[in-house]
């Protein structure tokens, strides 16, 4: 017979076997319209191309699932690589195996390149939730498993590449769907690919041992089944090794060797009853001594993707230690097979338990997962497969998740506030759109921008879905709109002042300004511009409320200044006049604080008294994390943690020993520490006046204060100041952020 016809044959029994109902006609066409719709293709490794969606359906048949997913397998590459279409798969095979199909190829269609873990954990929630229908993504496993198992076709630069992407992608959306059988091939396959030279190493080392205890384990199997048996429980038992990928990660990065890996060998035990679970563990405890600390009860607390089992490890014969594995049946398919148990065809009708409460089941075990953080995968896999979440991409393949329904202006507001308030138009997959266009999975989506972008206009409010970009945009009318009022409500007010003999420098002098402000109701000069120029307020009325003031504050001023010098002369009028009008660049400074600078107030762990200095690159302050560096001569020193030059990930393995551990002493006799500032800021008038009057007004030092106006209309001012701690560091930085047209303050660089 025809050996391309002779492995259907052995499909079609393979599922006969598990579903005596199978319509062979139809199983049979399918496998005919993929044959003649690849016909013209050929492997890499020289067969017709058919084999391949044959060897996919036969995975899913090993997986025992209903006949639309194995349809759906021997269809899987008709759309993306032939001339069928879904309209047709549909007319011939029905709309849910086309559906199947035209998911495959979704999936198919997604480019990957490897990125960082944020974004593969987002890339696998994009593949799970573009699988709206758990069977797209189970079909995709075994096409991938399959590719897998004949990578030694390909060339070594793609064999890399899939294999990445199976090791990052697929195999850990199997671990979660529970399916251990496909995820320990996919990961043994990959890892062999990745690290070939790692791969034979342990490959050779588990031969040669395994030809040592082959006996040991027969004979322990054996002394068990025996034991068992008189006890009266009925059971079978497997033995295995542990997979080379899992003994890669043990051996490599944690520097063990295979004898100090204590679950190289595992014995299963699969017994009818959760009874007989505990009831066998007894016996093996009592034939074998437990290794202390490695009994896991999975019965009771399941781990997160459902698996249940006990398992214990004890010391056999020769020494030789051995994990054992107990379980029941339904226990066993759950572990092998996961969310694809499920799925089985189940006889009596498809889906006995119904679409509807199979969904259920997948959400559950997906919610389940969210909750727990026992197991390590829990931690970068939170997916809800349901969520109302959407996947696209940027140009660059960053993944974003945004909420169903999302639009462009959605997209651009989560990249940026300044991206979405300068977006003139965008394009999906390379097209463009109007802005109310619901984004897809897997779109890749880029917006354009311009300077002279006028802004968002108020309809956006209703076109975007998040509230992230709702809240930006509103922002940005509200602001905008504050900063014209503020320009309109200074001028009137100023002119308004002038008229009265007052100028805005008299009434930001740090000790008058709290006592005007209190007096006109408003908690900053900005506030109460904003509310002239919107008009909630008049310059004339806001004048009357302080000139009182201004007037009780002259005067405060004159008796101090007779005071402290009895014998002046009262300035005449005009000098007065003249001082007032003074003009300077800087409001005054606060008084100076003592200084005592005698003790750093840095602990350094395992040193005494050592010199210790401060990172100039991140000028540290008491209550920032801090680490020390050991320098050669220099004494130690002292960075933030979070400084990029203390960054572990960029330690030179020689240095490493030269880091050490500091901390803060709340005994310290330093009280000023020198820091530095950063505000970033829309360039006017006055900008850095008001920088420099809301320094003064937190009453820290300034020691430098030096602004730069860069060509775009921004302006960066840098602030060299000394302060007690973060806490006071922190008030000040709030203070600078009301500040008119600040859009930033960040700590100093260097
Ligand atoms: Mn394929």
């Amino acid at each position: 017979m025809d050996p391309i016809l002779e492995r259907y044959h052995a499909l079609e029994e393979k599922v006969l076997a598990y579903n005596p109902n199978l319509d062979t006609k139809l199983l049979y066409s399918a496998f005919q319209y993929a044959d003649s719709k690849h016909s013209k293709q050929m492997r890499r490794d020289g067969t017709p191309y058919i084999t391949h969606p044959l060897a996919v359906a036969d995975i899913v048949a090993d997986l025992k699932l209903d006949t639309e997913s194995l349809l759906a397998a021997l269809l899987h590459d008709c759309i993306e690589d032939t001339d069928a279409s879904k309209e047709e798969i549909a007319r011939l095979f029905g709309e849910d195996v086309a559906e199947l199909v035209e998911g495959v190829t979704k999936l198919t269609r997604i480019k990957y390149a490897s990125l960082a873990e944020k974004q593969m954990e987002n890339l696998r929630k994009m593949l799970l939730a573009m699988s709206k229908d758990i069977r797209v993504i189970l079909v995709k496993l075994c096409d991938r498993l399959h590719n897998m198992r004949t990578m030694q076709y390909q060339t070594p630069k793609k064999q890399h590449e899939k294999s990445l992407e199976t090791m990052e992608i697929y195999a850990p959306i199997a671990h979660r769907l529970g399916m251990a059988v496909l995820k320990y091939e996919l990961e043994d396959l990959s890892i062999r690919y990745l690290d070939p030279l790692g791969y034979k190493e342990i490959e050779t080392q588990l031969k040669a041992r395994f030809s040592r205890h082959r006996e040991f384990l027969a004979s322990t199997q054996k002394r068990i089944e025996d034991r068992m048996a008189q006890g009266g429980i009925h059971c079978t038992i497997t033995s295995r090794t542990k997979h080379i990928y899992s003994i890669y990660w043990k051996m490599y990065p944690q520097h063990k060797t295979l004898d100090e890996i204590f679950d190289l060998y595992a014995l299963r035990i699969i017994v009818d009853n959760v009874a007989d679970c505990y009831n066998a563990l007894g016996l093996i405890h009592d034939m074998f001594n437990p290794v202390p600390g490695r009994f896991k009860d999975y019965i009771s607390t399941p781990k997160p993707n459902g698996y249940q089992s006990l398992h214990t490890t004890v010391i056999g014969r020769e020494g030789i230690p051995f994990e054992v594995q107990i379980r029941t049946w339904q226990m066993h398919e759950t572990a092998e097979y996961g969310i694809a148990a499920h799925w089985k065809y189940k006889k009596g009708g498809r889906n006995a338990q119904g679409e509807e409460s199979t969904y259920e089941w997948v959400r559950k075990l997906l919610e389940s997962q969210q909750d727990t953080d026992a197991e390590e995968f829990v931690k970068s896999l939170k997916v809800d497969l349901f969520s109302d979440e959407v996947f696209v991409f940027t140009p660059r393949g960053e993944v974003k998740g945004l909420p169903a329904g999302s639009t462009p202006i959605d997209f651009a507001y989560s990249v940026h506030s300044a991206i979405g308030n300068q977006m003139i138009g965008a394009k999906i997959n390379g097209r463009l759109v109007p802005f109310q266009t619901q984004l897809q999975n897997g779109d890749i989506v880029e917006i354009q921008t311009s300077k002279a972008a006028k802004g968002p206009s108020r309809d956006w409010m209703t076109l975007c879905k998040s509230n992230e970009a709702r809240n930006k945009i509103r922002q940005w009318f509200k602001k905008e709109r504050r900063s014209e009022n503020i320009v309109t409500g200074r001028s009137s007010f100023e002119a308004e002042l002038k008229r009265n003999g007052y100028t805005i420098d008299e009434i930001s002098a740090p000790d008058v300004l709290p006592r005007v402000l209190k007096k006109a109701q408003y908690n900053s000069l900005d506030d109460l511009y904003a509310a002239i120029g919107y008009g909630g307020m008049t310059s004339i009325k806001a004048v009357n409320r302080i000139r009182g003031e201004m007037a009780a504050i002259a005067k405060e001023r004159r008796e101090a200044a007779a005071v402290s010098d009895p014998l002046a002369e009262e300035p005449d009028e005009l000098q007065q006049e003249m001082q007032r009008h003074v003009k300077t660049s800087l409001p005054p400074q606060p008084p100076q604080k003592a200084r005592t600078i005698s003790k750093s107030g840095v602990i350094v762990e395992g040193i005494d008294n050592c010199l210790v200095k401060f990172a100039k690159c991140c000028s540290p302050v008491p209550g920032d994390p801090i680490v020390g560096f050991v320098t050669k001569g220099y004494g130690v020193s002292i960075h933030r943690a979070d400084c990029p030059n203390a960054d572990p990930r960029h330690r030179s393995p020689e240095e490493a020993g030269r880091w050490v551990e500091v901390r803060w002493n709340n005994k310290k006799e330093q009280t000023e520490y020198s820091t530095s500032l950063e505000v970033y800021a829309k360039d006017r008038p006055n900008l850095f006046l008001d920088v420099a009057t809301a320094l003064s007004s937190a009453k820290v030092r300034t020691d430098t204060i030096n602004a730069r106006g860069m060509n775009d209309g921004y302006a960066t001012v840098r602030v060299v100041l000394s302060v007690r701690d973060r806490y006071e560091l922190d008030t000040v930085v709030r203070k600078l952020t009301t500040v008119s047209g600040v859009m930033s303050v960040t700590r100093g660089r260097g």
